[in-house]
């Protein structure tokens, strides 16, 4: 999969990787409504520490099962230095999370590795409607400091699974390479962010709706 080119990039899964029916279950949904990376949570960046942290080494591996089986990439989280050799074992595409990305010795640890590295931005304003604020500007300024692909994640921006198709459909027409969208098959029971997560039909909705606004920015998205 090449992402920065006409075919647009979506990544899809659940915030955090669970059990493996779960992800297996999510992961099949998504794939077949036309996402063509997997997300997921094995190590978990959570606000308060008693809530879960992830599965870890046991969600890689449960991870790394599910996209063997559907012949997709895997994109997961490396929180810490001391798990980037884990991590990148598994994973084939390793995200640094938005608490994470002025983290320059975990930057400069996982330059090291050959996988393409998402890093993850997230800014607020004073504004408490959504969990952070889009910043859709972003989108042609980056592309224009940087060669590199930008791919929106309206699930976290927003935080709300309501707001979710509307930002993810801007974001394409302001010329995102692509969308990471966090997808449970029981939001009201997920470990985490289930507030934002869309139910595979919802994932399959927007799908659709956003057939048509790719193609009119020139891009491919099913
Ligand atoms: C996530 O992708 O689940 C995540 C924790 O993202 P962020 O770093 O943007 O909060
Ligand atoms: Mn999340």
């Amino acid at each position: 999969i090449t992402v920065g080119g006409k075919q647009l990039a979506v990544f899809a899964g659940p915030c955090a990787i669970e059990s493996q029916e779960q992800f297996t279950t999510v992961s099949k949904a998504v794939k077949a409504s036309g996402a063509n990376i997997l997300r997921g949570g094995a190590f978990k960046p959570r606000s308060s520490p008693y809530s879960f942290q992830g599965l870890e080494g046991d969600g890689l591996k449960i991870m790394y099962n599910s996209g063997q089986e559907l012949n997709m990439p895997i994109c997961t989280e490396v929180l810490d230095t001391r798990d980037v050799e884990l991590v990148a074992k598994y994973a084939d595409i390793m995200q640094i999370g938005a608490r994470n990305m002025q983290n320059f010795k975990l930057l400069r640890e996982v330059g090291k590795c050959d996988k393409p590295i998402l890093l993850k931005r997230g800014i607020r304003t004073y504004e408490t409607a959504t969990r952070n604020t889009f910043d859709i500007s972003a989108i042609p300024v980056s592309k224009e400091l940087s060669h590199l692909p930008i791919i929106a994640d309206p699930s976290h921006a927003t935080g709300t699974y309501k707001y979710v198709p509307a930002i993810a459909k801007g974001a394409i027409a302001a010329g995102a390479d692509g969308l990471m969208i966090e997808v449970h098959n029981c939001p009201e029971k997920a470990a985490s962010d289930g507030a934002q997560s869309l139910t595979p039909e919802k994932f399959d909705k927007l799908m659709k709706e956003l057939d048509p606004i790719a193609k009119a920015v020139n891009k491919i998205l099913l």
